[in-house]
């Protein structure tokens, strides 16, 4: 049998092998009926390639067909093209009776039952001319439930001038939906035999971001009570210290750099009392050692006895689920395998890649498994993972996929090889700052930009991020420079996320601060966390 999905108490008797052969199962249904006659991108590649999708039997075999990784800068070129299209193919529109017949193959081949079940009996009754009608009306919304896409989350990359979108459907908000709940449930596992309940507090961004969406929905399924706010957002940090105190929360998540620098430190100010055992949920920033210390420190100051930090491991292209730590010392887990893959892939010199063995490092390659609306097979995430393996994990001992140490791939050359473009992650957005340099020297009055990206104290590396922007104006702009600022302001927070903080100078100056010659138009001054 085919299995669908797997819940977390299933996780946990299920083996390495079993996930394996499933998950190869799912990708080749998924592959077969869903790629090939509906994702205009694949399907223009596997014809220019020549390959038979038929052929394509396990993960790996993205390697032996040797079928290209797909890089950020080539997907910010062609969005649509990676939105699933049943209604048409290669360009023509597509018989509708077509659409239902590749959506049942594919419920059937994927173990998708109830759905096979729900067309079977819909086809018959307008086949049979019983309630057509309503059967066929009934089909209809449920094509529209499965494909039409109904939100996104922003990714990096841009494609005229906003950061390009991941479209999820319906149907991906509900697999989102079954599985974010296993992240949490990862989380706070070695408590729940105790009696331990859960009483959350969501402390992302509120944002078009897998983030905030995912640990709402996941923290509202498991928790006893649950305080959704924005971070610092709409209610200052002091006042969600004061929030926690009052519903004694237990449970927190958000990113690193805000958890530390505002949110904990407000609480080291407060007068507030921590439950005795706490857990902390990290995710959308690399975690850094000294920041999980500064923040258990807090805890264990304002009274808990045993404190929790794991983190988690997300992009908005893995769109349905993502990957959490057991422990802190210990491995990723994808805890949606039938869903999603993470490989880990070596890019040879000739443009090839191979995937890598269980003891190399590799870059983050990203495979769906499932899901509707964007997809993508073999997406260079742009991270680095130092060792991927399947098999029991020597911290929790769940037997299934898992992966060390996730890094970014900072150095700008690397970036280029690895995702076609050069970014920076901000306060966890990834902006390209090279984009966004021209959008700003398109603004007439404006004669040189240099960005730098800074830290609030430059002393600190695991203080907040800056963007810093030194600007030249034309000697005519003098008398309106405060609208100037303003708009330089708002296009860097349309495209960064962060407003920056303009500093205006002379050019003269601006040519020397910026390396004379060899200009230099993005830095990154922020110091290195050692
Ligand atoms: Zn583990």
């Amino acid at each position: 049998m085919v299995r669908t999905t797997f819940t977390y108490q299933e996780l946990k008797r299920t083996n390495h092998r079993e996930i394996k052969r499933l998950q190869d199962q799912k990708f080749r249904a998924f592959i077969r009926y869903q790629v090939w006659p509906n994702h205009p991108y694949y399907r223009r590649l596997f014809k220019e390639l020549d390959i038979d999708p038929f052929n394509i039997v396990c993960v790996e075999d993205w390697a032996k067909y040797n079928i290209p990784l797909v890089r950020k800068s080539e997907y910010k070129d062609h969005l649509r093209e990676f939105v699933l299209n049943p209604t048409e193919v290669d360009g023509s529109p597509r018989d509708p009776a077509d659409v239902v017949k590749n959506l049942m193959e594919y419920s059937k081949e994927a173990g998708h039952s109830d759905l096979a079940k729900f067309i079977r009996n819909n086809g018959a009754r307008v086949k049979l001319k019983i309630g057509a009608g309503a059967a066929m009306e009934r089909l209809k919304e449920r094509l529209a439930h499965q494909y039409a896409p109904l939100q996104f989350w922003l990714s990096s990359g841009r494609a005229s001038g906003l950061p390009s979108p991941v479209f999820l459907t319906r149907y991906d908000n509900e697999l989102l939906y079954s599985n974010c709940v296993k992240v949490g449930q990862m989380a706070i596992d070695p408590w729940v035999d105790s009696g331990w309940e859960l009483i959350s507090m969501n402390l992302f961004p509120y944002a078009p971001h897998l983030g905030w969406h995912a640990v709402n929905l996941g923290l509202k399924q498991m928790s006893k009570f649950y305080v959704a706010t924005s971070a610092g957002g709409a209610i200052p940090s002091e006042k969600l210290v004061e929030l926690a105190g009052v519903f004694k929360v237990n449970g927190f998540a958000g990113m690193p750099s805000y958890m530390r620098n505002r949110f904990f430190r407000a609480m080291a100010e407060a007068d507030y009392e921590a439950p005795e055992r706490v857990v902390v949920v990290l995710a959308g920033e690399k975690i850094y050692g000294p920041v999980v210390e500064d923040i258990k420190t807090i805890l264990v100051a304002k009274g808990a006895r045993e404190v929790r930090v794991v983190g988690g491991y997300a992009s908005s292209e893995s769109k349905i689920s993502f990957a959490v730590q057991c422990d802190l010392s210990g491995p990723y887990h994808n805890v949606s395998p039938l869903m999603l893959a993470f490989e880990s892939v070596k890019l040879n010199d000739d443009g090839t890649y191979d995937f890598v063995g269980e003891d190399e490092s590799g870059y983050a390659a990203l495979f769906h498994l499932d899901g509707t609306g964007t997809v993508v097979e073999g997406f260079l995430l742009g991270d680095v993972i130092s060792k991927q393996e399947r098999g029991r994990c020597p911290v929790c001992g769940m037997d299934g996929p898992f992966f060390w140490d996730v890094g970014r791939t900072n150095d700008a050359e690397a970036q280029i090889q690895v995702i076609g473009l050069t970014e920076k992650t901000i306060k966890g957005a990834t902006v390209n700052l090279t984009a966004l340099r021209s959008d700003l020297l398109a603004i007439s009055g404006v004669e040189e930009v240099q960005i730098e990206v800074a830290k609030e104290d430059m002393q600190d590396p695991y203080s907040m991020d800056v963007l810093n922007l030194y600007v030249a104006f034309r000697g005519s702009v003098s008398s309106n420079q405060a609208a100037l600022i303003e708009e330089l302001k708002k296009i860097t927070k349309i495209s960064a996320e962060v407003t920056p903080v303009v500093h205006v100078i002379s050019f003269e100056e601006l040519l020397e601060r910026a390396g004379g010659m060899k200009f230099m138009e993005v830095v990154d001054s922020r110091p290195k966390p050692s």
